[in-house]
């Protein structure tokens, strides 16, 4: 109980810090207070009962969310997250993130984001499946191609987006592969997907080393967290002639100052990101994020950089692969102190972006190649990361303040066309 009651508050912070941004964001571009009042939280959220018969024959009942964060624009889009932690408030953050990041790299949507208290971990094949399928039936009036459409998040995959996609057209009678994307690609997933986070933050390494007159070949690269963002991110770096000289995961981390073997690491690593059991030389996740290195990377959970140790952190640059990483009063310290702060809603956006894609293949009907796939999300990022980069400077405010200054520009001008405020 007591867990949990930390756990609320942690995330209630959590939500109190985005809308804090967002007030400030409003405020530097004059929108009037309604604005912020209607932005604060989701215009729509559902909680949802799912009853799941369970491989013994008993009836276990799941509890799901779906937000909603803001529909102007266009549909809302944005993950479907399976973890014994999910709450209410996590979910309405995350979904106004989803907005954020949408408005960032110029997408037709607003943010939405789902989540069902329960451990995958814990769960047989079967009783996954029977709770992806349950989890469409009870949310199937809110969503569809045109009106909300999921992703995979944290403890979602191909698999459970194939089932889901099953169902949502079982409901329709009609074949529906635009209603969810990161489907396997025999489904109309789109090449690219599941590497498109690693890629956008790999581009926004690049693009940030370029204004602080770091040279990528040779950089030294701190990542932690070794999961899907983590590990791919490793991989390329590593192919871009970066030295990867610290990785973690949840157990710990690795420190080479001649360059970890990345390859290998990738090859022994479990489904759950989780590498560093394997050695005993390990030093701690604390101090992984302390290492003297040119680039830093958080990519694994939230509050990692905090005001006990931003006057600590030895990086040029701080590259927010994770959500939510780094608190308000650490990005002060780190901007202060010169280090260039990319954040979340701007690193992170290379995964929705190739759901965008995946979404424009599913309406066409058409495929692109994985170098189309590319080239597009290389000219995406480069020039969101710029128009960020730019309005930090021309209106003096940090990354993080430039980056919802730019996400929530687009929202609220289609609130105003739209006569909403
Ligand atoms: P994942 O579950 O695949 O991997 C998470 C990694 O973090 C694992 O290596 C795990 O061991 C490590 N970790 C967990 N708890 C930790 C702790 N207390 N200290 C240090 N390491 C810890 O997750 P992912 O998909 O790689 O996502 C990582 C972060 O990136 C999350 O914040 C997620 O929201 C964000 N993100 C991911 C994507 C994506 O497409 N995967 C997109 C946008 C944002």
């Amino acid at each position: 109980m007591v867990a949990d009651k930390g756990k609320e508050s942690h995330q209630h912070d959590v939500l109190k810090s985005t809308q804090t941004v967002i007030h400030l964001a409003l405020d530097k571009l004059g929108y009037p207070e309604e604005v912020f009042e209607l932005l604060k939280e989701p215009v729509r959220m559902l909680t949802v009962k799912i009853p799941v018969r369970m491989d013994d024959g008993k009836v276990k009942v799941f509890t799901g969310y779906r937000a909603q964060h803001n529909d102007a624009v266009g549909p809302t889009k944005g993950g479907i997250r399976f973890h014994p932690n999910v709450t209410e408030k996590e979910v309405k953050a995350l979904s106004i993130w989803m907005s954020l990041k949408c408005g960032i790299v110029d997408l037709p949507y607003g943010g939405g984001k789902g989540g069902i208290i329960c451990d995958p971990r814990d769960m047989s094949f079967r009783e996954l499946e029977r709770l992806s399928r349950g989890y469409v039936r009870a949310i199937s009036q809110i969503v569809g191609p045109a009106k909300d459409i999921p992703a995979p998040d944290v403890f979602t995959n191909s698999q459970i987006m194939a089932w889901m996609m099953d169902e949502y057209s079982r409901i329709d009678e009609y074949n529906s592969p635009g209603f969810i994307t990161g489907k396997p690609l025999v489904l109309g997933g789109s090449h690219g997907r599941e590497t498109a986070t690693a890629k956008g933050v790999t581009i926004c390494i690049r693009e940030a080393a370029k204004k602080k007159g770091i040279d990528l070949k040779g950089a030294r690269v701190v990542v932690q967290g070794f999961g899907n963002a983590g590990s791919f991110l490793a991989k390329f770096m590593h192919d871009a002639g970066a030295k990867i000289i610290g990785i973690s995961d949840a157990y710990g981390g690795l420190h080479d100052e001649n360059g970890l073997d990345i390859d290998y690491l990738l090859d022994r690593r479990d489904s759950f990101g989780t590498v560093t059991k394997l050695f005993n030389d390990t030093i701690s996740n604390e101090e992984l994020l302390e290492l003297d290195c040119d680039i830093l990377v958080p990519a694994a959970i939230e509050n990692q950089i905090t005001e006990e140790n931003a006057h600590n952190i030895r990086a040029g640059i701080v590259v927010e692969a994770a959500n939510g990483p780094t608190t308000l009063e650490a990005t002060k310290i780190l901007t202060e102190r010169g280090i260039l702060l990319v954040p979340d809603v701007l690193a992170s956006s290379g995964g929705v972006t190739v759901s965008y894609f995946e979404w424009v293949q599913n309406n066409q009907g058409y495929y692109w190649t994985e170098e189309e796939v590319e080239e597009k999300l290389e000219k995406i990022l480069v020039n969101s990361f710029q128009n960020v980069y730019n309005t930090a400077q021309t209106r003096r405010v940090d990354m993080r303040l430039a980056a919802y200054m730019v996400g929530v520009r687009k929202m609220a001008e289609a609130c105003r066309f739209r006569g909403w405020i």
